[in-house]
């Protein structure tokens, strides 16, 4: 230890004085040594006590400071993307490709997700979002997924999402090459985890800027390895007691294994205990573009809130769920239990349902049954029975809907009819799916804007 030789070089250079010094003064040997030994051992606690009261000092401060309150305080954030790749482009590294290869990250406003489930342009990027299973990534009712998956070229460059501190820069089995960004916005600690990376330029304790570039895509680790398998696994931990918190610590299942847990969406309480949806904090944050024409020094920070992202947005407010826990179901709800038959009863998730969809089914009960839940063949159909029910009276709804209920296939596989209903006769309304094609397609159905229900269907 450098410090140490220093203390040691001094500590013999103060004794040779201290002896020459001495001998000077005092000729009578027993005494000398006496007082040399008293003077040695006093010096030497000196140097040890002063040692001591120097790494009290430092667990001092960490103690003080090491919970982030010397962290600055971001009020806005950047993405952690300026650019990725087209799909089309993917199997190329970032700094050999075209710029037709680029485009700027796609923005999913609002962290409205169904506005983009369809659009390629979003699909291909966003491939499992956060609550999602690997095998559904963009239902995020399915599964644990603890981050939101970005798929983009190996090597694209990644930015410090705020100015932080590198918490850590390493190896882990699950994540590959990980970098943990510790920063602090409006107050609160959180880390950013960018994970499965090609490289990193940063290690821990190093203070970051804003838009400041630390990591490069990869696929190390763990990776599914969907699309070409380069993407980052970019997560959102609360901060838990000055630490982060991985999203399934405390999750009775977790000996089940990390993929049946996403896979099964089991954890699901931790999961939105302890991450964030990154899409939904990030555009909670007013994040813009990082500034990459300046790599490693702060974007400016605006004097305005960089609203002008957002001027085409819907009027409808865009606050995503945050950071307050979510609203999440901790169990799933159970639609009153009707009698057990042969029938396939659809489970539907009435906390996705806005207020005024839940105020209708605070007095009725919906149920829907499917005719058949395995794989079909061409010439099958399957129909899906609605029945609305008064729950205290049992009295069949029959009127209109306040809202639509609404039957979308993600293909051409199949067509439904009709592909919409707010008409419910006498407590019934039946849709029909007639498969086209061979293949799978994904069903699901809708209240007015919100999702509540959501399966594969096989065509043989
Ligand atoms: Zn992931």
């Amino acid at each position: 230890m450098k410090h140490r030789a220093t203390y040691d070089q001094m500590y013999a250079k103060f004794n040779q004085k201290l002896w020459e010094r001495i001998i000077k003064k005092n000729h009578r040997g027993r005494r000398v040594e006496k007082l040399y030994n008293a003077t040695t051992k006093f010096s030497r606690t000196r140097i040890y006590m002063g040692e001591l009261a120097l790494a009290f000092t430092f667990m001092f401060t960490s103690v003080l400071f090491g919970n982030g309150s010397n962290l600055p305080n971001n009020t806005t954030l950047v993405y952690p993307f300026y650019q990725v790749s087209t799909l089309e482009c993917r199997t190329l590294e970032w700094d050999a490709m075209p710029d037709s290869c680029k485009i700027n990250l796609p923005i999913i406003h609002g962290a409205n997700y169904e506005t983009y489930q369809y659009d390629k342009t979003y699909t291909d990027i966003y491939t499992v979002l956060r609550g999602a299973s690997y095998s559904l990534g963009r239902d995020q009712s399915v599964g644990a997924h603890s981050a939101t998956d970005i798929a983009t070229a190996k090597g694209t460059p990644m930015y410090a999402i705020a100015d932080g501190e590198i918490y850590s820069a390493g190896w882990n089995s699950a994540y590959g090459n990980l970098v943990r960004l510790k920063f602090k916005y409006n107050g609160k600690i959180y880390y950013a985890v960018y994970s499965h990376l090609d490289s990193y330029s940063v290690k821990a304790g190093d203070l970051v800027k804003k838009g400041q570039e630390i990591a490069k895509v990869g696929n190390t680790g763990n990776t599914s390895g969907a699309l070409g398998g380069y993407h980052v696994h970019f997560e959102m931990d609360q901060d838990a007691s000055g630490r982060p918190a991985y999203s399934y610590n405390g999750c009775a299942d977790l000996a089940v294994g990390h993929y049946q847990i996403i896979q099964q969406g089991l954890c699901r309480v931790e999961l939105f205990k302890n991450t964030l949806d990154p899409i939904a904090f990030l555009e909670s944050a007013w994040a813009t573009y990082p500034d990459t024409s300046d790599h490693g020094s702060a974007p400016t920070e605006p004097t305005t809130p960089s609203e002008p992202e957002t001027p085409t947005e819907p009027t409808t407010p865009t606050t995503p769920e945050l950071p307050t826990t979510p609203t999440e179901p901790t169990t799933p709800v159970q639609p009153t239990q009707p009698e057990e038959d042969t029938k396939n009863l659809i489970e539907l998730d009435y906390n996705k349902l806005d207020l005024t969809g839940k105020e209708f089914l605070n007095k009725r009960d919906i149920t829907i049954e499917q005719s058949t839940k395995e794989a079909i063949s061409l010439d099958q159909t399957i129909t899906f029975t609605i029945t609305i029910k008064h729950k205290q009276t049992g009295e069949a709804f029959h009127g209109t809907l306040n809202q639509p209920l609404l039957f979308i296939a993600s293909n051409t596989n199949v067509t439904l009819d009709p592909v919409s209903t707010v008409l419910v006769s006498q407590g019934k309304a039946i849709v029909t799916l007639t498969p086209q094609k061979v293949g799978s397609v994904y069903l699901a159905i809708n209240k007015g804007m919100a999702k509540i229900w959501g399966t594969t269907i096989v065509i043989k």
